[in-house]
């Protein structure tokens, strides 16, 4: 089953949710900032230990953002060269509906379901590798 290839009103709506997004993570980035600076006001050491928390939790969120601004500047890219909609891996077509659900896309369902699948046989054969060959791997798949 092969997908259309995106028209330019579709590519130009992708894209206009794209920049969006962009403006939307740097807008929360300039909070964080903000944040940051009036947390290190902060003397108690109850207050220090919450406070370190909420930095890491941050942190953690900052870095998923990282990485989906990162996401999102690989798929304006492939517009501008445009490869956008084409999956890196085996060059089909991406479904538009897909697109509109996650504009940052670069694989195929096909090929992503591959891939989790890969990544979970991998989980899998760490695990027995850890838990020693009393494992049944055959049940377990
Ligand atoms: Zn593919």
């Amino acid at each position: 089953m092969t997908e259309k290839k995106l028209t330019k009103k579709q590519v130009d709506s992708l894209k206009k949710k794209l920049l969006e997004e962009n403006q939307r993570l740097i807008f929360n980035g300039m909070n964080n900032e903000e944040f940051a600076y009036s947390s290190e006001e902060r003397s108690d050491e109850v207050d220090q230990a919450n406070a370190d928390f909420s930095n890491s939790q941050r942190l953690r969120f900052r870095n998923r953002e990282v990485f989906y601004a990162k996401k999102i500047n690989e798929a304006l890219k492939r517009i501008e060269k445009e490869e956008y909609g084409q999956c890196v891996d085996c060059g089909a077509n991406i479904k538009f509906e897909r697109l509109l659900a996650r504009p940052t896309a670069d694989l195929c369902i096909y090929c992503k379901e591959e891939s989790e699948r890969d990544e979970s046989l991998n989980f899998v054969a760490r695990q027995s590798k850890s838990l020693g060959k009393s494992i049944n791997l055959v049940g377990a798949l």
